[in-house]
């Protein structure tokens, strides 16, 4: 199983709304003898793709290992539970059952009544984990909101001159751009693009640059040409940013962007009312664009908002050893800070600095 959750990552990022999945063949002697896994949204899944690639019949004695329950509704790719019954699929070891109530525990049960023996949660919440944007779509219906923030050891962001300083080292500067590859989104506040004036793109090594959705979040629009001119707005993937902005944000604001060739997305929801704005965020993207993950990176005020109005799903902190003072500015704002924590946290050490996520609890 373990083999086959890091066949499911091959997937990451490219797999997105559905989730990744792995699949094995062993022998009975224990010997692997076919590999799958879901490479993208609309290729073939990992048990077909496993299945596909077996050297030869299948026979009574092997066993498949599977790291999602195997899906058993006829979807684009018809229903993995008929292909393995008949290409003669007798055993089955699955990891993690699916999320979506109309689906879970029913690939299991088509398959038992076929007369396939099934064996279920054998490395269960890793692979659960694997697939956490997947797990809340099929839950909720809508895109998860993961907040991500860099912070010195007392929860601090910037020097007190204002200046913003490197908080962490390049093993949490990898990270991050790992985890950028997996999110369908990346969102900033207004005052971070006018002050760091970042790509938010995804720069991994040995892989071309490439980009996702870029958001960025303003209800006054105060944009002039010179905020135009900021990366964002400017690089290779222009097109693929947008500013979001609310119902009451002046309409002339609105019609300057468009006339600059900037997308917009305004919202229904009020600048006032914030838990609906992200909330109707969350919805209609995942609705109309099919985009099931939100990454937002800052700043301290749209981060405090989000936590705010009870609208992160998921956290990533990066802590840094490092202390910035008592005047310096905080990460989040004076209601943000201790109202929530991270559920269960997961932990990584990147050189020196830690790495916590997982989901995120209001207290
Ligand atoms: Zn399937």
């Amino acid at each position: 199983m373990a083999e086959a959750i890091g066949l499911a990552k091959r997937g990451w990022g490219a797999t997105n709304p559905n989730p990744m999945v792995g699949a094995l063949i062993v022998d009975a002697d224990g010997n692997v003898v076919s590999r799958g896994y879901h490479a993208a949204d609309g290729a073939a899944h990992a048990e077909i793709a496993c299945l596909k690639n077996m050297p030869r019949a299948v026979l009574p004695t092997d066993t498949m290992y599977v790291t999602l329950e195997p899906c058993c509704t006829k979807g684009r790719t018809g229903a993995c539970t008929d292909a393995l019954i008949s290409a003669g699929i007798k055993n089955v070891v699955v990891g993690a059952m699916d999320f979506s109530p109309e689906h879970s525990g029913r690939g299991v049960e088509v398959l038992r009544s076929a007369g396939v023996s099934v064996q279920t949660g054998i490395l269960g919440r890793e692979c659960e984990d694997l697939n956490f944007i997947f797990n809340h779509t099929a839950k909720y219906g809508r895109a998860l909101l993961a907040i991500k923030y860099a912070a010195s050891k007392d929860g601090k962001i910037a020097l007190d001159d204002g200046n913003r300083a490197h908080i962490t080292g390049k093993e949490a500067m990898h990270s991050v751009h790992e985890w950028r590859a997996l999110f369908s989104a990346i969102g900033v506040g207004f005052n971070t693009i006018k002050i760091d004036n970042p790509a938010l793109t995804v720069r991994r090594d040995g892989v071309p640059p490439s980009c996702r959705q870029r958001l960025i979040f303003s209800a006054e629009l105060n944009f002039d040409f010179d905020m135009l001119s900021k990366r964002v707005f400017t690089d290779e993937f222009e097109d693929k940013t947008r500013v979001v902005c609310c119902s009451d944000s002046p309409q002339d604001k609105i019609d300057f962007l468009k006339r600059c060739g900037v997308k917009v997305m305004q919202l229904s929801a009020s600048s006032a009312d914030r838990a609906a704005f992200w909330s109707e965020l969350k919805e209609r993207l995942f609705s109309e664009e099919r985009i099931s993950s939100i990454y937002v990176e800052g700043g301290a005020i749209t981060l405090s908002s989000i936590i705010n109005s009870h609208s992160a799903d998921y956290a990533f902190v990066y802590q840094s050893p490092k202390v910035f003072g008592e005047n310096a500015l905080d990460a989040l704002d004076e209601k943000a800070r201790g109202s929530w924590k991270i559920r269960n946290p997961k932990f990584e050490l990147l050189g020196l600095d830690k790495l916590s996520y997982g989901e995120v609890e209001y207290l």
